[in-house]
C-alpha cells in the first residue's frame, strides 16, 4: 500500500552517481524494493539517492 508520496517518489527517479559507492548500492537497494513491489522502500532509496550529496562544479 503506497502512499501519494511514495507514488510521487517512484515517479521520477534519480540516476546513481557513476563511482559512487553509496549511489550504487542505494540504486541495487532500489532494484531490489522494485522486484518485490515494495514503493515504501523504493521511494526511501529513491529519496537517499537524491539527497546523496556529491562535489559538484569543483573543477
Ligand atoms: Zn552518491
Amino acid at each position: 500500500m503506497a502512499t501519494a508520496a511514495e507514488r510521487e517518489a517512484t515517479r521520477v527517479e534519480p540516476v546513481p552517481v557513476p563511482g559512487c559507492g553509496v549511489c550504487l548500492a542505494l540504486d541495487s537497494d532500489r532494484k531490489i524494493a522494485w522486484d518485490v513491489g515494495n514503493l515504501a522502500a523504493v521511494a526511501v532509496q529513491n529519496a537517499e539517492l537524491r539527497n546523496h550529496p556529491h562535489r559538484q562544479g569543483t573543477a
